[in-house]
């Protein structure tokens, strides 16, 4: 027995206004402080206020969200008691406003506790609506919750399937100013989604033909949106592959790149999207090994000309490769700036953090320690070793 859960989806030009259509007297925002300065967060309060309906803010997520800002914020809903928790931002302030809205309703909660198993019972205080300044984490269509232990230097992979939002606004407005890097670093997240939503363990029939749209439209659109940020049909197509391959991988589940790219974002902190943009061509050569079929099947429906199943890894590895360096993104850890001495001295936490995280051992083929230290080798440099 499995499950499909999705949001409400609003997409394409004008997208927010629909937010009026979620009841709610008394609204808290949840966002960064750079989308304040723009006035993104400005243009919500009008919209809510025009309704009559209060609004406060928190504005305090940092990329790689800690536990302390989801309690913090929490104790901020405590006080406000919104009826409607509204996260306008990338996949930091969607995670982090998830957390806290499972602290506000729950407050005895211990936010490292949430776990798809148990039942939150959520809704009893407030609805959630999530909108995506990013196009690449996918987190407004999606259960999961990252949150980062700063102490231990790793992430958390949490989720419950109740806090998937109530309703998901992409509104291209939100993303058309999106910076150049972020939005080549984001557009990777949503392939490495949609790749290991479909090659992981958990892969399945209602997901399947998601991932593989959202990977044609990443290969599609991703290189038009980093050449020309105004090109707005393709930041539409973009912001859809993000919400399509959050659904695709959601409801199946990530895999390697995601468990070794999470142990580099929780010890050094590069972003979470250039981080899986570099492990997915190197884990697609270690996990293809156990699968070729499965990548035949992606590589094929990508258009790429692959002649034997065995030529498939190489054939989908030098095309993600092209496309990583068209958009001017790192193919290593020494091209993303990891000094080799930082690098060594990380390595066993890396490992164990890798060998922890949960997506890992979705993948096909599993690492042992020795496997998944030679790997991270093979992608400090990109000098090929045996498997
Ligand atoms: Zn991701």
């Amino acid at each position: 027995m499995w499950f499909f859960s999705s949001p409400r989806i609003v997409y394409g030009e004008g997208a927010l206004s629909n937010l009026v259509t979620i009841p709610g007297t008394r609204a808290c925002i949840v966002t960064d402080i750079h989308l304040v300065d723009v006035g993104y967060v400005r243009q919500i309060e009008e919209l809510l206020q025009t309704r009559g309906m209060e609004t406060s803010i928190i504005d305090q997520v940092e990329p790689d969200p800690s536990i302390d800002t989801v309690k913090v914020g929490a104790e901020r809903m405590l006080e406000f008691e919104p009826d409607l928790i509204i996260a306008l931002g990338g996949g930091s302030v969607i995670d982090a406003a998830k957390g806290m809205w499972v602290l506000y309703e729950h407050p005895g909660i211990d936010p490292e506790s949430i776990n798809p198993i148990d039942e939150i019972v959520l809704r009893q205080k407030a609805h959630f609506v999530a909108i995506p300044t990013t196009a690449g984490t996918g987190s407004e269509a999606t259960w999961a919750i990252v949150l980062t232990n700063y102490s231990e230097r790793r992430k958390l992979g949490l989720g419950n399937r109740e806090v998937i939002p109530d309703l998901a606004i992409l509104d291209p407005e939100f993303i058309r100013n999106l910076p150049k890097d972020l939005t080549a670093q984001t557009g990777l997240d949503t392939l490495a989604h949609a790749v290991e939503g479909f090659t992981c363990t958990y892969a399945n029939d209602f997901c399947d033909g998601l991932c593989l749209q959202a990977a044609r439209l990443v290969f599609d659109y991703l290189p038009r949106c980093y050449l020309d940020g105004g090109d707005l049909e393709a930041r539409t197509h973009l912001q859809n592959a993000a919400a399509i391959a959050g659904l695709g991988f959601g409801n199946a589940m990530a895999a390697l790149a995601h468990g070794m790219g999470h142990a580099l974002g929780g010890a050094l902190h590069i972003p979470h999207g250039q981080a899986v943009g570099i492990f997915l061509p190197y884990t697609i050569e270690y996990c293809a090994q156990a699968n070729e079929a499965r990548y035949a099947i992606l590589a094929r429906f990508l258009g790429l000309e692959v002649g034997s199943e065995q030529e498939t890894a190489a054939c989908l590895t030098e095309a993600i490769r092209d496309l990583e360096q068209q958009i001017e993104q790192p193919l290593t850890l020494q091209e993303a700036g990891i000094d080799r001495v930082v690098f060594e001295q990380s390595l066993d936490l890396l490992v164990s953090n890798a060998m922890n995280d949960t997506q890992t051992i979705m993948s096909t083929r599993i690492p042992d320690e020795m496997d998944l230290r030679r790997l991270f080798e093979y992608v400090f440099q990109g000098k090929q070793v045996d498997f």
